[in-house]
């Protein structure tokens, strides 16, 4: 099972503490690198300012710590990383990769000819594509139909998850050009994770399956920026009473790290590892590696 030059990470958005949810994600990717022999690193997600709470950040790592999972690497932060963000968009404008769009929503509405229901993915139709005409820039957008071109690309992004198998989806279909920066001046998150995952070298992306639809976007965006593909596997989802994935909106609570074996074992049977009971929490860890190896 050994990998050698496997790096792998965790990255949680400091939109508030850890919940049992994210300790399972942080766990799962910790453990798969682990079984590999390799590195474990941390990056906090918060480009997407609004939505950051303030100390999140340093408590998530507090929690990490408690529960003996501690980065290989100075954790990093993803806002203090926009020049590399930027540089990417250059690049991908300089190709004729990215152009920029003057769409409000209610543009994108008139244009796809019904208005679309708040809480869906609107697909964009593609009208800057051909110039502002007169509008000001407003948000950066990937060029889908240039991309394709430019690398004979075939309409599906065909893609291996390790535990969910063959998945494939047509990015265009789906959500069109997709963000790469936002109308509010953010870096949209699927440029931003591109780019880090190839600056930190990250061979293996564990992560929870509610990310999997992502997947497809960022194998694009790295085939234009001409970065590696990690390897992927999407886990299981800690599930909230309304059976939606747990979240702070569906009563997640906050982690009781009083008992960090505790919480670490529920998080280790959401994975389909046994509790671990009457151990230390090194030894516990210790026994989960190599049940992971054994599964993965
Ligand atoms: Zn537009």
């Amino acid at each position: 099972m050994k990998a050698p030059g496997y790096i792998g990470r965790f990255a949680p958005s400091p939109t508030g503490a850890l919940h049992a949810g994210s300790l399972a994600s942080a766990l799962a990717s910790w453990l798969d690198a682990r079984a590999h022999g390799g590195q474990w690193l941390v990056r906090i997600e918060d480009v997407d300012t609004p939505r950051c709470v303030a100390g999140a950040d340093q408590t998530i790592l507090q929690q990490l710590e408690r529960c003996g999972l501690r980065s290989d690497a100075p954790v990093l932060w993803q806002s203090q990383r926009s020049a590399a963000y930027q540089s990417a968009l250059e690049q991908l404008l300089a190709q004729g990769l990215a152009y920029p769009c003057g769409c409000s929503r209610k543009d994108i509405e008139a244009a796809q000819g019904h208005a679309t229901a708040r809480h869906q993915a609107q697909t964009y139709p593609g009208t800057c594509r051909a110039g502002l005409h007169g509008k000001p820039a407003r948000a950066w957008r990937l060029h889908l139909p240039a991309l394709r071109q430019a690398l004979t690309l075939p309409e599906h992004t065909d893609w291996h998850d390790r535990r969910l198998g063959p998945q494939s989806q047509d990015v265009a279909q789906a959500v069109g050009d997709f963000v790469l920066k936002r109308a509010d001046g953010l870096w949209a998150y699927q440029l931003a994770v591109v780019v880090d995952d190839a600056a930190q070298g990250i061979t293996h992306v564990v992560r929870g399956q509610d990310l999997t639809d992502n997947t497809a976007r960022q194998i694009l965006l790295q085939r234009a920026l001409g970065l590696p593909t990690p390897a992927y596997l999407h886990t299981p989802l800690v599930l909230g009473a309304n059976g939606e994935k747990l979240s702070k909106q569906n009563g997640a609570k906050p982690l009781d790290l009083s008992d960090p074996l505790a919480a670490l074992s529920a998080a280790a049977e959401v994975l389909g590892l046994p509790a671990a009971r009457g151990v230390v929490v090194q030894e516990a860890l210790r026994e989960w590696v190599g049940q992971w190896a054994r599964l993965w």
